[in-house]
C-alpha cells in the first residue's frame, strides 16, 4: 500500500499548481513516484555554499547581492543555500536539475531573484552586467529532461520569472490570440479559457504543467494542428542582454495614443528581418510576453492503429508521409514502438520483468498479448478534426492506406477500457491538459529521463536508420529502448526517452555515454537533434558544422554585439560568449561521464 504523500498545489494555492479537476490524479501519481524511490529527498551538501559565480570572490558576490537585494527586496533574492530537493513534476526544484545527470550539486545556482515586472527583469541584467554575474531566465523551469531549472554555468543566478510574471494579460476571442507572461502553464490557460467559456482550444504538450511560453522559445511541440508551438506565436516583449527592451512583429509599431498595436498578436513578421527566430534557443534576451494563436474549437475522434511486425516500421512512415502532406492526417500523430504500452500503465518494469537489462522482447511480447493491443510491434496514435461528415471520410481515407499493412488493427477509444492510455491522448489531442505522462517514470526506483531527440525525413531508409541506431546502442549501454515519433509530412521527431535512475552513478554513466554516442553517430549519418540538455548542448550544436562551423560563427556574432559581457546564459544551445570561449568550458568529449561519482564539468583556468 502507497503511503500518501503531502497534497500537490492547486492552481488557487500556486501559479505553478494543478487544476481542481487532476488534484487526485496529481496526488495519486505523485503517491506512486514516491513509493517507488529509494532515495533520500535530500543529501547534505559538500561544497562551499552558495556556490559561487565563476571568478568571483565571496565578499564581491555577497556585496553584489546586497546591492540586488535592495533593488528587488529582500524577499525576492533567495541564496540557494539549503538542502537539495529534487521533488517531482509539481513541486519542482529552480535550485538544480531534479534529473541530475552529473552530481547533484554540480548544476546548480548561487541564487535565485524573482523580478515582478519587465521593468525589474531590466534591473537584474543590468544588475548583472555591473558586477559581471551570469544569470539564467526560466520561466517555470519544469524542461524535465532537458535540464530542468539549472544553469549551464554553476553559480549562475537563476531569474525565476514564473514565480511573480505568470498573469494572462489579454485573450481576444475573435482574433482567437492570447498574450502570457512567462509564469503562465497550459493548465492556467486551458482554466481560464474555460471559465470565460470561450469555444477555444490551447495546445499543450503532453504535460501540462510547463510554461506555455517557456515551451514555445524552446521550441516544444505539442498535438492539435496547432502542435508547433513556436510556428503559433506572434509578438514578444523581450528584455536584451544589455537591460534594453525590444518588441517585435508588430509590436514595434506603437498603438495609437500610447496602446499597444491592435495587429501585435495577428501578423508575425511584420517590417524587415523576422528577429523572433533568434530568441528561440538561444541567449540573446529575456521573454517577457509572448502573443500565441489559439484555435477554434471543432469537432475531434482519436484512434489507435496497431501493426503486428517489427519490419513493418519503414512501410507505416511511407503510408504516413502522402496523408501527412495531403493534410489528410490531422494534426503530429505519434507512432510508438509496442514496449510503451507496457510502460504507460505506470506499473514498474520489475511488474513485467525480474531479469536484469532491458526488457526481451519476447517478455514484451509475452506481455501484449494479453493486453488491449494484443500481439503486435508498432502502436499508432492519430486524431482527426473537423465535422462529423468530414472526420468520416478522413478515417477511411486513413483506414484504408494502413490497412495496406497485412495484419493492422484499428480501435476508437470506445473500443477500450476507459484506464487505456489512448484516452488520455484524446484529450491532450484536443487541447485538454493532463499528467498522464508521468506514469513513465514509475519504470525505475529513484526515475529520471534524457530525451535523445534527432529529427529525421519521413523516409523509410531514413527512419531505418535512425531508429537502428537506437537499437545497437541502447543494447550496447543496456537500457530500454522507448521511441515515440511524432510524424509531419516531411520530417519526424524521433524521441528516444532514456530512463535511469539518479542514485546510480552505474546508471548515470551509462545514460550519459549512450547519450554522447547516440549524437554522434546520428550526425555521422546526417541526422542532427532538435533540442537537448543542457550537458549535451555543445555536442549537438558542434554537429551543426558545415562550412567551418559557420552557423556558430554566426550566432556567436550574434551574442558578442548583443552581449558583449557574456553575461546571459552562457553556454545555453552551446553558444558561449566570447570572455567564455576556449578556456574549456564547452564539453565535446567524456567530460559528463567523468564527472560523475565526485568530478565536476567546471574547468579549473579563470575567466
Ligand atoms: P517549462 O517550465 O515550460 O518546461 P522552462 O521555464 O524550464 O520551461 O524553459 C525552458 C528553457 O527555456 C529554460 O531552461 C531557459 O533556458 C529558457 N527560457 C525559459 N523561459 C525563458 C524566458 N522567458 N526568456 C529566455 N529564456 C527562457
Amino acid at each position: 500500500m502507497t503511503k500518501s504523500t503531502t497534497p500537490p498545489p492547486t492552481l488557487q494555492q500556486k501559479y505553478s499548481g494543478v487544476p481542481e479537476r487532476l488534484a487526485s490524479i496529481a496526488q495519486e501519481a505523485k503517491d506512486r513516484l514516491y513509493s517507488n524511490k529509494t532515495a533520500p529527498e535530500s543529501v547534505p551538501r559538500q561544497r562551499e555554499l552558495p556556490r559561487l559565480p565563476p571568478n568571483i570572490t565571496r565578499e564581491a558576490f555577497n556585496g553584489a547581492i546586497s546591492v540586488l537585494r535592495q533593488k528587488l527586496g529582500s524577499g525576492n533574492v533567495v541564496l540557494n543555500d539549503k538542502p537539495l530537493v529534487d521533488g517531482w513534476y509539481i513541486e519542482h526544484p529552480n535550485t538544480h536539475d531534479a534529473f541530475h545527470v552529473v552530481d547533484q550539486e554540480e548544476l546548480v545556482c548561487s541564487a535565485i531573484v524573482y523580478p515582478g515586472s519587465t521593468t525589474e527583469v531590466q534591473s537584474v541584467v543590468k544588475w548583472a552586467n555591473k558586477y559581471s554575474i551570469p544569470v539564467y531566465p526560466i520561466s517555470m523551469g519544469r524542461n524535465v529532461g532537458y535540464g530542468g531549472s539549472a544553469p549551464r554555468v554553476p553559480g549562475s543566478v537563476v531569474i525565476d520569472l514564473g514565480r511573480r510574471m505568470n498573469k494572462i494579460l489579454k485573450i481576444d476571442a475573435e482574433n482567437a490570440s492570447c498574450v502570457v507572461e512567462p509564469g503562465v502553464s497550459y493548465f492556467a490557460l486551458y482554466e481560464e479559457i474555460q471559465r470565460r467559456k470561450l469555444p477555444l482550444w490551447i495546445d499543450t504538450p503532453d504535460l501540462g504543467g510547463g510554461s506555455v511560453l517557456g515551451n514555445a522559445i524552446d521550441r516544444g511541440v505539442g498535438y492539435t494542428p496547432m502542435g508547433d508551438h513556436f510556428a503559433n506565436h506572434c509578438g514578444m516583449e523581450i528584455v536584451l542582454p544589455n537591460g534594453g527592451l525590444l518588441r517585435t512583429g508588430m509590436g514595434a509599431l506603437p498603438g495609437k495614443d500610447g496602446t499597444d498595436n491592435p495587429t501585435w498578436q495577428s501578423f508575425q513578421p511584420a517590417y524587415g528581418p523576422y528577429s523572433d527566430g533568434i530568441f528561440s534557443q538561444s541567449n540573446f534576451g529575456i521573454v517577457c510576453q509572448m502573443g500565441f494563436w489559439l484555435m477554434p474549437e471543432t469537432g475531434h475522434q482519436s484512434y489507435m492503429v496497431t501493426f503486428p511486425n517489427e519490419e513493418d516500421f519503414p512501410s507505416i512512415v511511407e503510408i504516413i508521409r502522402p496523408l501527412a502532406q495531403k493534410r489528410i492526417l490531422g494534426n503530429i500523430p505519434q507512432l510508438r514502438h509496442v514496449v510503451q504500452e507496457l510502460n504507460v500503465t505506470g506499473l514498474p518494469k520489475s511488474h513485467w520483468y525480474s531479469g536484469s537489462g532491458p526488457i526481451p522482447r519476447e517478455v514484451v511480447r509475452r506481455h501484449a498479448s494479453k493486453m488491449d493491443c494484443g500481439n503486435c510491434s508498432w502502436v499508432f496514435y492519430g486524431t482527426q478534426y473537423g465535422d462529423d461528415a468530414s472526420i468520416k471520410t478522413q478515417m477511411n481515407i486513413i483506414k484504408d492506406s494502413f490497412s495496406k499493412i497485412e495484419g493492422s488493427k484499428f480501435f476508437l477509444p470506445s473500443d477500450l477500457p476507459s484506464e487505456h492510455y489512448i484516452h488520455s491522448r484524446a484529450l491532450v489531442c484536443s487541447g485538454v491538459p493532463v499528467l498522464r505522462e508521468l506514469d513513465w517514470l514509475n519504470w525505475k526506483p529513484n526515475a529520471a529521463h534524457l530525451f535523445f531527440s534527432p529529427i529525421t525525413p519521413t523516409r523509410a531508409e531514413d527512419a531505418k536508420i535512425v531508429h537502428e541506431i537506437n537499437v545497437r546502442l541502447h543494447q550496447k549501454y543496456a537500457f530500454d529502448l522507448f521511441p515515440t515519433l511524432c510524424v509531419a509530412g516531411r520530417e519526424m521527431h524521433y524521441i528516444a526517452n532514456i530512463i535511469y535512475d539518479r542514485s546510480s552513478d552505474d546508471e548515470k554513466k551509462r545514460a550519459a555515454g549512450l547519450m554522447r554516442e547516440l549524437i554522434a553517430a546520428s550526425a555521422k549519418e546526417g541526422y542532427g537533434e532538435y533540442r537537448t540538455h543542457v550537458l549535451f548542448a555543445d555536442q549537438v550544436a558542434g554537429t551543426y558544422n558545415w562550412n567551418n562551423s559557420a552557423l556558430m560563427r554566426f550566432n556567436e556574432t550574434i551574442k558578442d554585439a548583443l552581449d558583449p559581457n557574456g553575461i546571459l546564459a552562457p553556454g545555453r544551445n552551446g553558444i558561449w560568449p566570447k570572455k567564455y570561449r576556449g578556456k574549456g568550458w564547452e564539453i565535446t568529449g567524456t567530460e559528463v561521464g567523468n564527472a560523475i561519482g565526485g568530478g565536476s564539468i567546471t574547468p579549473k583556468s579563470k575567466l
